[in-house]
C-alpha cells in the first residue's frame, strides 16, 4: 500500500492497478479450500458422503451413519433444545459423533448440550445428506468402486481477499477516513458512556498503555456505533442509569477466547494428493479442520493459499495453528514459546510436520474472539431492548451484537445503521435480521 490515491487514478494504465505484481492496492481473487484431517485422513469440508468419504470410513460406520441419518428423519427431535439436538437432527448421531461432537466441543469447551441451537442456524452450512445418501447408493447399485482415488476437488467457490491479508482492507479504509478528514484514535478504549434516557450524548475513552499514568478524553457525538462487547459496554454506563437486569444479563455474556500460533516450516509432511496444481505441491487448503481427537488444535491455515505475497519465500509454507481456549486456562498462561513448542509437537504428533523443519514462530493471543451462545445468552432480549431503546445507539459487527456474524455480516450491519439514519428509519428489527437482508439483497 505505498501508492498515495492520486497515483492510482491518474495511472493511464488501470489493468496495472490490478496487477499484483505491479500495485499493492489489488484484491486476490482466491480458491476456497477446505478440508477435515481425521484419522490422519483428508475428508471434504462440508463433510459428505462420496466414495472418498465412504473409502476411508469403512462400510460399517457408512451403514451406520445412513441408519441414523434415516431414523432422525423418521422421528426428528421435535423442539431442538440445545447444539446438540440441531446437529443430530440435521446429520443423524453418528455423523455428529464422528464429525461435530468432539470439534464442537473443542471450539467452546463445554458440551454441545449446553450451547443453544442457533448457534448451529448460524453457523453450519447446509449438507444435503440425503442427497449424499442417494448418490452414494446410486454408486453403490452401479457396482462403483470406492476405492481411493485421487480427490477431485472442487475450487468452484471464489473469494476476494486482499493481497497482505484483511487487515489491509482496513488500514486503506482507515487511510480513506483520516483523508476526509476523519479522526482515528487506534489503541483507546471507550470506558464510560453518557447517556440520558433514550439518547447518548458522550463517551470517554483513555489511551491503552502498558505502564504510565491513563489520561481519560471525552467525545460527543450524534451517533454512535458500537462493535466493543456488549458485557463491556454496558459496564460503561453508570451503574444507576441500566436497569438491574440489563446489568445481570450483559455480566453473564460470555465469549470464548483464541490464540493463533504462526509456524514457519521449510516444508510439510502432508503433501498435495489432490487434482489441485500448487507451488510446491504444498496442500491447497485455506483451512484444515483438525477433528483428531487426541489433540486440542482446532484449525490449520494455510496462509501461502490466502495469498502467495504474504509469505517471503514462496519455498517455505506459513502455517496459522488455531486453538481456542479461555483467557487465564492452562494454554493461555504458557509463555509465548511454551505455546510454540507445544503447537509444534501437536502437529508433529498427527504426522503434518516433521519438527526438523521448523524455521520460525510467532504467538498471537485473541480475547473474545467468539461470542457465545450460553452464559446469560437466553436473556439477551433484555440487554438489546434497552440499547435499542436509546435511538442515536447502534450495536453492529459482531462482539457488538454478540452474534455469530461473519464479516459480510458485520459489514453489512453497519451498512444498513446508516442507511437507517439517512432513511429515517427508528426501527433496529432490519440490523438485528442482517441474514434476511443479506440473503434479499444477494438474490
Ligand atoms: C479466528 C477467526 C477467523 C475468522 N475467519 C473469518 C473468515 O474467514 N471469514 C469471515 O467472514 N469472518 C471471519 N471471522 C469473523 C470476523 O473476523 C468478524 O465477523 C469481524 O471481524 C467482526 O467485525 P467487527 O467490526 O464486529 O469486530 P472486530 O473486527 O473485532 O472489530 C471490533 C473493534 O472494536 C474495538 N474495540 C473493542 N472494545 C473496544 C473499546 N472498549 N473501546 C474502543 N474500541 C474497542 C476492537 O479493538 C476492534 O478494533 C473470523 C474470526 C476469527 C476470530
Amino acid at each position: 500500500m505505498h501508492h498515495t490515491q492520486e497515483e492510482q487514478i491518474t495511472s493511464k494504465n488501470t489493468d496495472e492497478l490490478l496487477d499484483p505484481e505491479k500495485s499493492d492496492r489489488v484484491m486476490l481473487i482466491r480458491n476456497r479450500i477446505s478440508r477435515i484431517f481425521f484419522l490422519r485422513k483428508f475428508f471434504t469440508y462440508p463433510i459428505s458422503l462420496d466414495a472418498d468419504t465412504l473409502s476411508k470410513l469403512g462400510l460399517k460406520q457408512v451403514l451406520r451413519i445412513i441408519a441414523t441419518y434415516a431414523a432422525i428423519r423418521i422421528n426428528p427431535v421435535k423442539s431442538e433444545k440445545n447444539l446438540e439436538d440441531f446437529l443430530i437432527n440435521k446429520f443423524g448421531k453418528e455423523l455428529y459423533i464422528t464429525f461435530f461432537k468432539d470439534y464442537t466441543e473443542k471450539v467452546w469447551g463445554v458440551p454441545s448440550r449446553d450451547i443453544k441451537p442457533e448457534w448451529g442456524s448460524q453457523r453450519i452450512r447446509g449438507v444435503s445428506i440425503k442427497r449424499s445418501i442417494v448418490n452414494a447408493l446410486k454408486k453403490a447399485a452401479n457396482r462403483l468402486s470406492f476405492s481411493r482415488a485421487k480427490l477431485d476437488l472442487h475450487e468452484d467457490t471464489n473469494f476476494m481477499y486482499p493481497k497482505f491479508g484483511p487487515g489491509q482492507m482496513w488500514e486503506e479504509v482507515a487511510r480513506l477516513i483520516e483523508e476526509k478528514g476523519g479522526k482515528i484514535f487506534l489503541n483507546h478504549r471507550v470506558v464510560g458512556i453518557k447517556h440520558y434516557p433514550d439518547n447518548m450524548s458522550s463517551v470517554e475513552f483513555v489511551e491503552v498503555k502498558e505502564m504510565g499514568a491513563k489520561c481519560t478524553q471525552k467525545i460527543h457525538g450524534d451517533y454512535f456505533f458500537s462493535t466493543m462487547p456488549v458485557k463491556e459496554l454496558i459496564s460503561g454506563f453508570d451503574r444507576a442509569s441500566v436497569p438491574k437486569k440489563v446489568l445481570r444479563v450483559a455480566s453473564g455474556l460470555l465469549y470464548r477466547d483464541f490464540i493463533t500460533v504462526s509456524v514457519l516450516f521449510s516444508e510439510l509432511k502432508i503433501k498435495n494428493d489432490t487434482s489441485i496444481k500448487t507451488i510446491n505441491n504444498i496442500v491447497p487448503d485455506n483451512w484444515i479442520y483438525i477433528q483428531e481427537r487426541d489433540v486440542k488444535i482446532g484449525r490449520l491455515q494455510i496462509f501461502n493459499n490466502w495469498s502467495p505475497y504474504m509469505v517471503k519465500d514462496e519455498n517455505t509454507v506459513w502455517v496459522g495453528l488455531e486453538y481456542f481456549c479461555s483467557e487465564g486456562d492452562v494454554l493461555w498462561s504458557k509463555s509465548d514459546s511454551e505455546i510454540a513448542d507445544f503447537a509444534i509437537d501437536e502437529l508433529a504428533s498427527i504426522d503434518i510436520i516433521d519438527k526438523k523443519k521448523v524455521l520460525d514462530s510467532t504467538v498471537v493471543r485473541m480475547p473474545k474472539a467468539y461470542p457465545a451462545y450460553f452464559g446469560t445468552y437466553d436473556h439477551f432480549n433484555v440487554v438489546r431492548g434497552f440499547t435499542d431503546a436509546i435511538q442515536n445507539l447502534f450495536l453492529i459487527g459482531r462482539n457488538g451484537m454478540h452474534r455469530y456474524n461473519n464479516t459480510d455480516h458485520s459489514m453489512l450491519t453497519a451498512i444498513v445503521a446508516v442507511e437507517n439514519i439517512i432513511k429515517g428509519v427508528k426501527t433496529k428489527d432490519n440490523i438485528w435480521d442482517v441474514k434476511a437482508v443479506l440473503t434479499e439483497r444477494v438474490s
